[in-house]
This record gives C-alpha cells, structure tokens and sequence, in this order.
C-alpha cells in the first residue's frame, strides 16, 4: 500500500525520513516541531542554524541525530487564513519539495506529520485532503512508502 494512514508519535517512526512541520527560522518551536528537536538532541539544531531558515512550501533536509530515522525533512507550512491566501498550493508544495527532497536522497520510506494542522491552524480534514492527494499524485511515478501520522483526534471522530 503506498500511503498508509497510522496514529503514532512521530518521533518514534522507523523510516528513512520523517518531516518536520518547522518554522521559518528552522530553529525549533513547539508541536510536532518540539517533539522532534527533543528527540533528536542538540546536534540537529546545530546542523539547522546553518540552514538559513526556509521559505513558506518549501523543504530543506538534515540528518536524523538520536531520531530511528536518517534525515529530518523541515518544511513550512503556510498559517491558515481562511483559504484564499493561496494556503492551498503552498500546502501542496511542502509535500511535494518534501517528497522530492526524501527521492533525491534515496529514501524508501517517508513518514509525514499533518503540516499546518496545529498552531497553524489549517481545518483538519482538509489538510488531509491536501496531503493524500498530494503524496498519491507523487506516487504515481515513484516508487516509496509515505505514511502520514495522525497524531491527535480528527474533529468528528469518535475515537
Ligand atoms: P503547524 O505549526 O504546522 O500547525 P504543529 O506542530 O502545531 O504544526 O501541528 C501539526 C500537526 O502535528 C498537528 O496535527 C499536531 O497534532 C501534530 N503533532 C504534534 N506532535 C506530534 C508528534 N509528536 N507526532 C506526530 N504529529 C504530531
């Protein structure tokens, strides 16, 4: 199957790459941001402060630290302003130049987090929407697994 849909920590996933939903500055914050940081240990912020930040729907990679992981893909999401800023195609654009990013670096398996989906307030369901299309399109001519991590509760399940 080539998305599966998994509720994990993220931090704890066995794969060649997990993304990071960062910041701007690529210097750590809180959320799934946090997680990853404090997992990794100091080295991965170090290996991040010469990054030089990255941009909105980008993606920039480093190596995975203590994480089960070998790299840490860190990409931005775009902050939810109620849909017509454009929100929609950057969101799609920081799973595809993290997709990229995992092929160029030969990676076989590749576990997501719901970018945007917290602090930055994009609607749940439709973040999901945004990421399954996305990964299914990038799979239609590439070979890998993607696993996206539900982490917390989607608004309307029961359980
Ligand atoms: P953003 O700023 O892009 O919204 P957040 O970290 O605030 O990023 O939230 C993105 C998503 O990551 C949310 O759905 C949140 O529940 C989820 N999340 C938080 N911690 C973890 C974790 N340890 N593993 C996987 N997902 C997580």
């Amino acid at each position: 199957m080539p998305i599966q849909i998994i509720r994990n920590d993220i931090t704890k996933m066995e794969c060649d790459a997990i993304v990071n939903a960062a910041n701007i500055s690529l210097l750590g914050g809180g959320g799934v941001d946090g997680a990853i940081h404090k997992a990794a240990g100091k080295g991965l912020l170090f290996e991040c402060m010469k990054l030089g930040g990255c941009k909105v729907g980008q993606a920039k990679i480093t190596g995975g630290h203590r994480l089960l992981c070998k790299y840490v893909i860190h990409t931005v999401g775009p902050k939810w302003k109620g849909g017509q800023k454009g929100e929609k195609e950057l969101l799609e654009s920081c799973y595809r130049e993290s997709l990229k990013l995992a092929a160029d670096n030969n990676c076989e398996s590749v576990a997501f987090p719901l970018i945007s989906s917290g602090v930055y307030g994009y609607p749940k369901d439709q973040a999901l929407k945004v990421a399954v299309d996305t990964i299914t399109e990038f799979l239609s001519d590439h070979e890998m697994l993607v696993y996206m991590v539900i982490f917390d509760k989607m608004e309307g399940q029961e359980s």
